[in-house]
């Protein structure tokens, strides 16, 4: 196990390397909102404080950095951008053009303060690349997608990966999922680390049935889905599945945050007319997700894409509830190739139905896969073990590594 970063750790190795001694990074990030992806920068700026991060947008994540000890800059040309599609044709930022480029400039002068860019989604990425190199400082990529056709089209997969290999330093990914991805797209294998997404959660002491009286959650089976409403995430396969396995209700948490509320609309109206109104109970966006999934029987993670990685599954294995999951991306690595949860095809109703009811109905039968995912949680994707592994990364790549 990797020892935990405190600041402190942190300083000491800096000091350790010289002079120059704790670099100034730069974290850019193009969204407000808070996604998987925010919330791996927030844990990860923490042995960071005092450093900067630029943020095209104000909103949460703001709030979150600035409570972490970062210094704030608010692009003057960025609310809005977050809005434009991540894999719309790069025809629609066309219009968006001049403010790009004022948005470039910004990021350039915010860059020639620090030491280091760290860019920690694709769009800041793509718009802090070129600018960080002009002043010469090195970009690390954060790369949290998975740049398959799945999610984006052969351009943009061919654009990043190129300016990846022209920009970034190091490219940084939380699975070997989305390290394949990345080279299959023309990434550079050697650019390419694998971080995996760390969390630090505490268990409630409660049992499933005080949690569920307190949350206002039904007795009997009950399964949950744990993320925003998309549709590569794959909540309506589980309510197809819902139809199909009378006495199981299901909690769906998460609401529709990059404006996909089409989807949501559908979701609701697809319940209605199974006629499961009943049986499945939205609860939008929570905070509290770590203790609504020590509540349920099993949480399932449908997404019908592959997944980059999937903090949600970390999250289950940690709560220590049996995991229903989709083998798409990082997922079967995530659970040890089956050994530690169930692994389902995508987009199989069927399939998820069945398994979902054995589950339920042998919970004895799977205690063993939900004891080995609780531990392999613990040990492998640990905040503290990423914290370190960017720290040292940083400090490279500071160091001219
Ligand atoms: N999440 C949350 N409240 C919700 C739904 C989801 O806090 O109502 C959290 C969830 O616990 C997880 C994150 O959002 O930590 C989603 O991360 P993940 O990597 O699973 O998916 P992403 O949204 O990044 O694709």
């Amino acid at each position: 196990m990797t020892e935990a970063l405190s600041p402190g750790g942190l300083a000491a190795r800096a000091a350790d390397a010289g002079p120059r001694a704790r670099p100034r990074v730069l974290f850019v990030s193009h969204t407000g909102t808070m996604s998987g992806a925010e919330l791996v920068l927030r844990d990860a700026v923490r042995p960071w404080a005092g450093s900067t991060a630029f943020l095209f947008e104000d909103g949460a994540l703001a709030d979150t950095l600035r409570g972490a000890g970062l210094a704030i800059r608010l692009a003057r040309r960025g609310t809005g951008l977050s809005g434009l599609r991540r894999d719309a044709s790069i025809l629609t930022a066309l219009p968006k053009l001049r403010r790009l480029a004022g948005l470039a400039l910004e990021i350039a002068r915010a860059a020639r303060a620090c030491d280091v860019v760290y860019a920690n989604s694709q769009k800041a990425f793509l718009l802090a690349a070129i600018p960080a190199r002009l002043v010469g400082r090195p970009v690390i990529w954060h790369l949290h997608d998975i740049l398959d056709g799945a999610h984006f089209g052969r351009a943009q997969r061919t654009v990043q990966a190129q300016l990846a290999n022209l920009c970034a330093a190091r490219v940084v990914v939380p699975s070997r999922a989305a390290a394949e991805a990345f080279v299959n797209a023309g990434g550079r294998t050697s650019r390419v680390t694998v971080v995996p997404n760390g969390l630090d959660l505490d268990r409630d002491p409660r049992s499933p049935t005080a949690l569920r009286a307190e949350l206002g959650l039904p007795d009997g089976p009950l399964i949950g889905v744990f993320s925003r409403l998309s549709p590569w995430k794959g909540q309506d396969v589980v309510i197809e599945a819902l139809a199909k396995i009378p006495n199981v209700r299901c909690i769906v948490v998460g609401t529709a945050l990059f404006g996909e509320d089409a989807y949501a609309a559908e979701l609701r109206a697809r319940v209605s007319a199974l006629g499961l109104s009943e049986r499945v109970l939205f609860l939008g966006q929570r905070s509290d997700v770590p203790r609504l999934m020590q509540a349920v029987d099993a949480v399932v993670h449908p997404s019908v894409d592959p997944e980059p990685f999937g903090r949600t599954l970390v999250e289950a294995m940690l709560a220590g509830v049996p995991v229903i999951a989709t083998d798409a991306g990082a997922s079967a690595e995530i659970l040890d190739g089956g050994a530690a949860g169930i692994l389902v095809p995508p987009r199989r109703s069927d399939i998820l139905a069945a398994a979902v009811a054995e589950v339920l109905a042998k919970p004895d039968a799977v205690a063993a896969r939900t004891e080995l995912a609780r531990v392999r949680a613990l040990t492998r994707y640990s905040a503290a073990g990423m914290q370190q592994a960017l720290a040292t990364l940083i400090l490279d790549i500071a160091a001219g590594a």
